[in-house]
């Protein structure tokens, strides 16, 4: 049986390393050389860990785990057949899809020209940028936006903070929102809630409340779906795949970012730990199939009503939320839980 996954971040890889061990032929479209932990991206912009600490080469990952690597994009699937960019065939009886997500400017005049935190390629040329910078706006502050804003306070910029909403942290509950917000002005960040930005330009950002100047602008204000998923024929709820709750849709099955997961009136939030838990689904499910059994239904760990993340607060602090909860001690335990966490995944592949 011949599957293809397109996609090779965290809930692609994380599905290959349960499927590669079933009697399958699986081949990974993916563009990139390799995998990126993007958690750890926000203490890779400060300089707290380096880049080979938070990447698994995936080349060396598919020689282990005998999986054909095409080191390619996924453009469209046209015949049953999965075309790349480069002109590629695939054929395939089970496509997962795991194309994960792109950074949304919402049509905003010029903020394509911002720099963000959502890749390894944006984050080490967003680091270069910072040698010039004394003041920097960051829009937007969801986890990615107060980690960074954190971060480089504690580096010792000056950082104001936009958010449309009316609090930071704003899918969270108003107590973590809080708590958070407390830590951020402490350490000298300057939060403008309730302001939207209409135009970036040279020096900052035209906001509904004026403008804000700053020698950069870090945009960490939302994600939409990839580009390869607008071209599928799929059912789709904003553009995201919506899957059942056998994390399918009309026959493909989808994982990750790129995949809206509503189960029983709870929607899976778009995090590692929701993306690993889907692959891992997904990858036994595709062992039911080998073996002839019926599919089983996923169960949401992580859902917007009931979130569970761990949202590092740089100077080693980091807080749990768990199942919306808070938890905020002691915080330096938070962290180290965290980043060993994270180790491990990034360890399992290897
Ligand atoms: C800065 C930052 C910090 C974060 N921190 C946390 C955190 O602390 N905790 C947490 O739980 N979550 C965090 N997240 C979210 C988490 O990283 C994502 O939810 C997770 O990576 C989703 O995995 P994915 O595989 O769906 O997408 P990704 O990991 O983004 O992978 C998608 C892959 O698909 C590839 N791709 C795209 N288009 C195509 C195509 N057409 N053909 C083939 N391949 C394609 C891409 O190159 C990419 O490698 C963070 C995200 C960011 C950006």
């Amino acid at each position: 049986m011949n599957v293809v996954v397109t996609g090779g971040g965290m809930a692609g890889m994380e599905f290959l390393r349960h499927a590669s061990k079933l009697p399958l032929n699986i081949t990974l479209i993916e563009p990139k050389r390799v995998m990126v932990c993007q958690a750890l991206l926000p203490e890779l912009l400060s300089d707290k860990v380096d880049e080979s600490s938070l990447c698994v080469k995936i080349d060396e990952f598919c020689d282990r785990a005998g999986v054909e690597f095409v080191r390619d994009r996924a453009k469209y699937v046209e015949n049953g057949l999965i075309v790349t960019e480069k002109g590629r065939l695939i054929e395939y009886d089970i496509v997962v899809l795991a194309v994960g997500a792109e950074t949304n400017y919402y049509g905003i005049k010029d903020a394509e020209l911002t720099h963000n935190v959502n890749t390894l390629e944006a984050t080490l040329k967003a680091k270069k940028a910072l040698d010039k910078a004394e003041r920097v706006v960051v829009v937007g502050s969801g986890i990615t936006g107060v980690e960074i804003a954190l971060e480089l306070a504690e580096l010792g910029f000056d950082v104001r903070v936009v958010e449309s909403m009316n609090r930071v942290l704003p899918t969270f509950s108003p107590k973590v929102s809080n708590f958070v917000y407390k830590i951020m002005k402490k350490d000298g960040i300057e939060v403008e809630t309730s302001t939207t930005v209409l135009k970036v330009d040279d020096d900052g950002v035209i906001t509904s409340r004026g403008k804000i100047y700053g020698d950069m602008v870090i945009w960490c204000a939302g994600l939409k779906p990839s580009s390869f998923v607008e071209n599928l024929d799929v059912p789709k709820e904003k553009g995201w795949v919506k899957v059942d709750p056998f994390l399918r849709a009309n026959g493909y099955f989808a994982i990750g970012d790129c995949a809206f997961v509503n189960i029983d009136g709870h929607i899976a939030t778009k995090t590692a730990l929701e993306a690993e838990m889907q692959a891992k689904h997904v990858a036994k499910n595709v062992e039911r199939i080998l073996k002839g059994d019926r599919l089983t239904r996923y169960r949401i760990r992580s859902s917007l009503d009931k979130p569970i993340a761990m949202i590092m607060l740089a100077k080693g602090r980091a807080i749990l939320v768990y199942k919306g909860r808070l938890i905020s001690k002691p915080m330096k335990l938070i962290y180290k839980i965290k980043k060993i966490a994270i180790e491990r995944f990034l360890r399992s592949f290897t």
